[in-house]
């Protein structure tokens, strides 16, 4: 029997490997799609943070030079505080997020955590400081352990867990006939994005960052799921410095600042309060999403009705 045993061991050994490969391969293409041509200098250093301030200082950026898309951006983000990035669909929010991943690099001014900047450190050890919660989060084609666990390599059961349930998805992945065991991705069982977004939350959990990206879903989601979401980001965000692209009025009450981005420039700043009462683009955006979810809340309820 061993005779037999051995082999087919070994084969599920290669196909482990294997299929470990393949996600790591996809998840390198991912990467290498979006910046091809950034690579570490010769002389770069692992990054070393004791507290993670994170600057722009004056970053100008574009994609294409014929058109600019950040023009002198000035913030910073102090250690354990959180800012968010406000503003209409494509004023440059997300390619924040991307320039401090390093997934491009600044064409004017500069970017620096903890005072070093950002081209001067080895790539892996600045992705491995920052946690980044996509908006829209590619699972691997795997179970749903896997995919949390992924955030951290060797954690135990018992972490995946708590993780799990910090990110307000325990009872879901429970309920589910193989739990934690369930395939998911493209040829398992679909999520929602929401479901989606809080995997990968527990996922930054289990990773426990030092400095945190979130890209929120535009995505309209409902009240439950959209204060579970919360509660969850909430939990990820204590104390860690955090830079949050956000969609939602309930991630931006709280911000230490927000930044509401036009054209590529710092329009207004502030706090949640200070920008209502300026009465300029960030009260009128606000005034308008409330109208607008204020509207599918009572659509909700008549559905329910019926
Ligand atoms: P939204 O709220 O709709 O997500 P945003 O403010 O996050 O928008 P960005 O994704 O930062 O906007 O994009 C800013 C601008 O840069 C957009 O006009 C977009 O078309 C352009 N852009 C984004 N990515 C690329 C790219 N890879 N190549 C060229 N242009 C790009």
């Amino acid at each position: 029997l061993m005779q037999i045993y051995r082999p087919l061991n070994f084969i599920g050994f290669v196909y482990r490997e294997i299929r470990q490969g393949l996600t790591d391969i996809e998840e390198m293409f991912k990467l290498l799609d979006q910046n091809p041509e950034i690579e570490d200098k010769p002389d770069a250093r692992p990054i070393a943070i004791s507290g993670p301030v994170v600057r722009f200082e004056n970053v100008f950026f574009h994609y294409d030079p014929d058109r600019p898309i950040l023009k002198g951006i000035d913030f910073e983000v102090p250690a354990g505080k959180t800012v968010a990035v406000v503003g209409p669909s494509g004023a440059g929010k997300s390619t924040i997020s991307r320039l401090l991943y390093r997934f491009y690099d600044v064409t004017g001014g500069r970017i620096t955590i903890d005072g070093q900047d950002v081209r001067d450190v080895t790539q892996t050890s600045l992705r491995a400081a920052i946690g980044m919660v996509p908006q829209d989060t590619v699972l691997f084609n795997d179970t749903i352990a896997y995919n949390i666990g992924y955030g951290r390599p060797g954690a135990s059961e018992e972490e995946i867990r708590e993780a799990a349930r910090m990110a307000q998805v325990g009872p879901f992945i429970e309920s589910l006939p193989k739990g934690y065991e369930t395939e998911v991705g493209e040829r398992g069982l679909k999520l929602s994005g929401g479901e989606k977004q809080r995997v990968a939350i527990a996922r930054t959990i289990l990773k426990s960052p030092a400095i945190l990206i979130l890209d929120e879903a535009t995505s309209a989601l409902d009240t439950k799921t959209e204060r579970d979401i919360q509660s969850a980001l909430d939990t990820v965000a204590a104390n860690r410095t955090t830079v949050v692209i956000a969609h939602r009025l309930s991630t931006v009450v709280n911000a230490d600042e927000i930044l509401v981005l036009r054209d590529g420039q710092i329009a207004e700043r502030g706090r949640h309060e200070d920008l209502l009462t300026l009465g300029g683009l960030y009260a009128q955006m606000w005034s308008r999403q409330r109208e607008a979810s204020e509207a599918e809340e009572q659509l909700r309820r008549a559905a329910e009705d019926d």
